[in-house]
């Protein structure tokens, strides 16, 4: 394992230092935590989209980079360490493009992978459903083949930015005469077709980021299927390694963190700069060490994947490890800000721009969403340590 970087990539890093600097010095939108999954921002995605950094691990052919993971670590470091709008682009980019490029269709790759590479696919995830999450096998979604086309029924929850999505991955049954795992398909389609409603959910935070997305009677045609009928299983076990295992997993709400130390350095309690209280440095110092492990546990991942692995047993110890940072932080700002900590964003009062309030409740959802943190720890004892199914 070798963790320097080349001089292209030291230079590849600074280039999209350079370009988000840019961006924040000419306003176009404010840092914010949680902005890979809830900072919607079409014009921000095109603006990256022109930088050729959509798709940077696809193959040429299809207007990819051919680029290394390590490579589109980087570029979401980044983005993430700036708290970048890039939600429009990020599911696509992470996963859906990667599953069309193993298992779609020529049809599908040359159609598709140009779109969101433009910038111009906005895909949401439509896996989880009312009675079916942890155990998604047991998905009651149905698509039952009419003639030429797929006609859908049932409904997905949590879909995360459904209500900017203009794409829609999602799975469904199509053989339910068999063992719940054997018949799943996969599926991607237009989310504007008639028959699909979506309904937006209220989440912890008061915002409205994750959505229910109802199908009834959606007729599709049958090349929006993903790979072989009734394979489904298989190929959604290998995206949600992918799903699992980027840097968001651990950087999500890392601008509170920059913004917590700032705020040390300024904050004065009992006369002195609270960045001075051995406590509060303890604090800090602990979160940068398990940070700087965390992003070990990252790299390593991208190494897997150049590699030509899916990182199946290492996606299901750095989730579970990301996300309990992640609320420590969340925990730690509460603590070091005390009862300031909880006022919301529109607070006069609020410091740290109301990322800690955000963070502390949103966070919560950081070790369920892609899988809980309990599900990953029997993976892990499964697939690494091989232990006994229960
Ligand atoms: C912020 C957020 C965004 C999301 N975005 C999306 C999205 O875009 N698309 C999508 O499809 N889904 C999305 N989800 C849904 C997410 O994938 C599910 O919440 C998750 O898979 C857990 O399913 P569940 O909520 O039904 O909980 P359940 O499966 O009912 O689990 C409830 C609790 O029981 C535990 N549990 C369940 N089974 C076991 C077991 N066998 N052993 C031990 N413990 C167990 C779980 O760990 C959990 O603590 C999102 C969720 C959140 C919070």
């Amino acid at each position: 394992m070798d963790f320097k970087f080349s001089e292209e990539q030291k230079k590849f890093r600074q280039e999209v230092r350079d370009f988000l600097e840019e961006e924040l010095r000419q306003g176009l939108w404010q840092p914010s935590c949680d902005a890979w999954i809830m900072g919607h921002d079409p014009e921000f995605t095109k603006r990256v989209a022109q930088k050729g950094w959509i798709g940077l691990t696809w193959p040429k052919e299809y207007g990819g980079q051919g680029r290394s993971f390590v490579d589109r670590l980087i570029l979401t470091e980044e983005m993430l360490r700036y708290g970048a709008p890039a939600a429009c682009h990020w599911f696509a980019d992470r996963q859906i493009g990667g599953a069309i490029v193993h298992y779609g269709t020529e049809e599908q790759r040359r159609e598709l992978l140009p779109k969101i590479i433009r910038g111009e696919a906005y895909v949401g995830l439509g896996m989880s459903e009312p009675e079916a999450g942890s155990d998604l096998a047991s998905l009651q979604m149905r698509a039952v083949e009419d003639g030429d086309d797929y006609i859908i029924d049932g409904q997905k929850t949590w879909t995360s930015g459904g209500s900017h999505m203009n794409w829609i991955y999602m799975v469904a049954r199509t053989d339910s005469t068999v063992a719940k795992h054997r018949g799943i398909s996969e599926f991607i389609m237009d989310a504007t077709l008639p028959g699909i409603t979506v309904r937006p959910i209220v989440d912890i935070t008061g915002g409205v980021h994750f959505n229910e997305v109802f199908f009834d009677g959606v007729r599709v045609p049958k090349n929006c299927l993903i790979g072989e009928k009734n394979s489904g299983w298989k190929q959604v076990l290998n995206q949600l390694d992918y799903e699992r295992s980027g840097m968001e997993r651990l950087m999500a709400n890392y601008p509170l963190f920059e913004a917590l130390i700032q705020y040390t350095k300024e904050t004065k309690r009992n006369g002195k700069p609270l960045a001075e209280d051995p406590v509060v440095r303890s604090k800090l110092a602990q979160l940068k060490i398990e940070l700087e492990v965390g992003r070990l546990h990252m790299y390593r991942v991208a190494l897997v994947m150049d590699a030509g692995r899916a990182p199946n047993w290492e996606s299901s110890m750095t989730k579970p490890y990301g996300t309990a940072f992640e609320q420590r932080l969340a925990s730690t700002a509460m603590e070091i800000l005390g009862l300031y900590g909880q006022l919301s964003p529109e607070s006069k009062w609020v410091p740290v721009q109301g990322m800690a309030y955000h963070s502390y409740l949103s966070s919560k959802g950081y070790s369920l969403q892609a899988g809980t943190s309990e599900i990953l720890k029997n993976i892990l004892a499964l697939r690494k340590l091989e232990l006994p199914t229960q």
